[in-house]
């Protein structure tokens, strides 16, 4: 999407909406789920009737992301509207990472997407979709300010959440100044940063350990790999999961551990997850295109982080993913 986003034709259609239906994609992250509930938050400041929702079955809120303010908004989606008047789609990049939630969003009256992946070919009727934008949040943020909605400390935990999540907690290239400009307005507001560290990264389960033993122990270096400039993978198995009960999420930071790795260019995560199907979390440094391998596989991202989900065996997706990696461009 290169056009410029109709800040003013989004306002236009939430200002008249007695019904604003929100839905951000399926297995949300920080970004995903903090946007969401911020920009539902505002809009319940006003008189319209807000409902907030994910596409996932059974519907549950990731556990690290249960600090988020404003849950009392969600809806399951068995109950959410099966023809919004008006919809909010949040920091999905096509419209099948709705996942249960897609069908609403074809069938809504009128569709606005809020999005910053670059490969959104715009599914709305009204397309708030910016490469630039470090975060989901970044725009949601803008859009309450057109709105002429306050920032309440609520809301800003849930964008600074969405923020931080997107940044690498400030660490990547996409912390702009204006990143920081943002983070300072938010945090101005009078909220912790550390409340927001310490739930998305600073804490777990005892059992947490054993299953990143498990997952790291299995990791494989692969030199040759990324145009000889080397991968690591390694995969979170529900039989590591299992012993302590531990949700799909809790494996979700095993990657950042991976993508330390000095010898890879290119590092991935494969989660199986409870019915044994799998989920792949692929995260590149400074060089290797990691979202159109995953695109290819049929999933999708941004340049530096994407993913794919598959069934089948982990061998076979790595054979599969390093054949795209290493497609000439
Ligand atoms: P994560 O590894 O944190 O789950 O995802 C990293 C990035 O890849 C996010 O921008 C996320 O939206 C995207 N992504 C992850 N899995 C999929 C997938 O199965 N399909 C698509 N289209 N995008 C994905
Ligand atoms: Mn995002």
């Amino acid at each position: 999407m290169t056009t410029s986003p109709d800040w003013a034709g989004a306002v236009k259609m939430l200002d008249g909406a007695d019904q604003v239906c929100l839905a951000c994609h399926v297995r949300p992250d920080a970004d995903a789920l903090g946007s969401m509930l911020a920009l539902a938050q505002a809009l319940a400041t006003r008189s319209a009737v807000v409902l907030a929702s994910f596409g996932d079955e059974p519907f549950e809120v990731p556990a690290v992301l249960r600090f988020l303010p404003g849950a009392g908004l969600l809806t399951p989606p068995a109950e959410y509207p099966a023809q919004p008047e008006v919809m909010v789609s949040l920091d999905a990049s096509s419209i099948d990472r709705l996942g249960r939630l897609a069908a609403n969003a074809t069938a809504a009256g009128q569709l606005i997407v809020l999005d910053h992946h670059a490969s959104n070919a715009g599914f709305g009727a009204l397309n708030l979709v910016d490469p630039r934008a470090a975060a989901t949040a970044v725009l949601a943020r803008e859009l309450i300010r057109r709105l002429d909605i306050p920032l309440s400390q609520d809301i800003a935990l849930c964008l600074y959440a969405g923020l931080v999540a997107d940044t690498g907690s400030f660490r990547f290239s996409s912390s702009t100044p204006q990143v920081h400009q943002l983070a300072a307005e938010l945090l101005s507001t009078g909220i912790d940063p550390g409340v927001v560290s310490r739930e998305l990264y600073d804490r777990a389960p005892f059992a947490y350990l054993g299953m990143l033993a498990a997952a790291l122990r299995r990791a494989a270096l692969d030199r040759g790999a990324a145009n000889g400039r080397g991968l690591v993978w390694t995969t979170v198995t529900r039989a590591d999961r299992a012993p302590a009960c531990l949700t799909m999420d809790a494996a979700e930071s095993v990657i950042d551990q991976l993508r330390r790795t000095d010898e890879a260019e290119v590092a991935i995560v494969l989660k199986e997850a409870d019915d044994g199907t799998w989920q792949a979390s692929v995260r590149s440094k400074e060089l290797a295109d990691v979202s159109t391998p995953c695109a290819a596989l049929g999933g999708g991202g941004h340049v530096r982080a994407a993913g794919f989900a598959f069934s089948g065996s982990p061998d076979a997706a790595i054979t599969a993913f390093k054949r795209e990696l290493d497609r000439p461009a």
